[in-house]
């Protein structure tokens, strides 16, 4: 009898680890193929790790039907997972019987760096396969199966999609969407507002609000603000930027905000504006700070509360951005809020004054402010 050994966190399994396991299965007529997922201690369990019971039932529900079995003898085992232990433990219980350990390319290339990798080969043979389409990847010894066609998805791409509200039944099977579902795995308090985000905003303006809410929490942390709040404020700050103009200044007017005729002569500050009140009378925020942290995040003003700051510069300097200067405003953040504000209104005000466009007077009043405190523009 030849065995199978398929190791891994599981978190989740999908089907990249079935069209694995399949593969060897086949091709080396493996009357059993043992799918043994990890112990993860319970203090590092995460929102984006689950529990050992479930990954387990996870792995049931995925690997079903024979020649697979669960395994839970690192999980009954406890401590650090070693591939060798689990291999000498199977070899006692079934001595003479030929072990294959199946793994991933990726899994292939930090091999020998694992614990006791040289007898890990003497007790059995790897097996690998590629992850990527139209990578072999390099042998190390390994009996490589050839032609394989993998499907390039991996846990953290299944987490990801989970976080993002999308559906992932095309990537980990029905049972398993479902059990994912029904725990609420992988998801944290912003999953439906990053689901709510996917309906309101394009790719592009998508991608940076997640950028922006990154290094909101990141300023947070850094200035002694509340992260929570910074990130919150981050995601949702531009959720009314890809509506229509119309929409936009309808949102502001039942919101009970009245535009001055400077803001009426420029609808490219009406976003902010629009998602305050978006935020304040659709979603029941009444967080006042991370109203008008959102609400001032493209003009500014004077007297800003530091959440105001942080906003405002975390949208200059967030990980999506890459205009000429980016890099000196990442550097400024670094020591100091206020030089990075200034510096980004100085670049906003003096673009928008070449190009002849109106300024809005908080913008004045905010880059006013902060040179009278610095005591250099006299
Ligand atoms: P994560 O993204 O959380 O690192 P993962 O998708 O790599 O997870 P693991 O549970 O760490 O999944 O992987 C278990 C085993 O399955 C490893 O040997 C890994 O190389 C292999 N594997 C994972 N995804 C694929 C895939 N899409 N195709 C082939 N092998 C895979």
């Amino acid at each position: 009898m030849a065995i199978g050994i398929f190791g891994g966190t599981f978190n989740p399994p999908h089907l990249g680890h079935l069209r694995l396991a399949r593969a060897f299965a086949a091709r080396f007529s493996l009357t059993r193929v043992l799918v043994i997922p990890t112990f993860v201690p319970p203090h590092k369990l995460t929102p984006d790790l689950a529990d050992a019971a479930t990954r387990v039932r996870m792995c049931r529900l995925l690997f079903g039907e024979a020649p697979f079995e669960v395994s839970t003898m690192e999980i009954d085992r406890g401590g650090r997972s070693y591939t060798v232990e689990t291999l000498e433990t199977l070899h006692a219980q079934y001595p003479g019987e030929a072990l294959f350990l199946l793994v991933g390319s990726d899994m292939l290339e930090t091999l020998d760096t694992w614990y006791r990798a040289a007898d890990i080969r003497k007790l059995c043979t790897i097996c690998a396969a590629a992850r990527e389409k139209g990578k072999s990847p390099d042998a190390n010894g390994a009996v490589l199966l050839e032609d394989y066609d993998p499907i390039e998805v991996s846990s953290t791409d299944v987490r990801e999609r989970v976080r993002l509200g999308q559906d992932v039944t095309d990537v980990v099977g029905e049972a398993v969407a479902a059990c994912i579902a029904e725990n609420r795995l992988y998801t944290d308090a912003y999953t439906g507002y990053r689901k709510l985000l996917r309906t309101k905003l394009g790719d592009y303006r998508l991608r940076h609000s997640f950028c922006v809410a990154d290094a909101a929490g990141m300023l947070a942390e850094r200035y002694g603000a509340d992260p929570e709040e910074a990130y919150f404020a981050g995601l949702l700050h531009d959720v009314m930027k890809d509506a229509p103009r119309d929409e936009q200044k309808e949102m502001i007017e039942r919101g009970g905000t009245v535009l001055t005729e400077t803001e009426l002569a420029n609808p490219k500050v009406w976003h902010a504006m629009a998602g305050e009140a978006y935020l304040r009378t659709e979603l029941g925020v009444a967080d006042a700070d991370v109203l008008s942290a959102v609400r001032y995040h493209t003009t500014g003003r004077a007297k800003m509360s530091l959440l105001e700051k942080i906003l405002y510069v975390a949208d200059y300097l967030s990980a999506d951005r890459e205009y000429d200067g980016v890099e000196r405003m990442r550097r400024l953040a670094e020591s100091s809020l206020e030089e990075a504000m200034l510096f980004g209104l100085s670049f906003t005000i003096s673009d928008l004054a070449q190009k002849e466009q109106i300024i809005h007077p908080d913008s004045v009043d905010c880059y006013n402010e902060i040179c009278l405190k610095k005591g250099t523009c006299i």
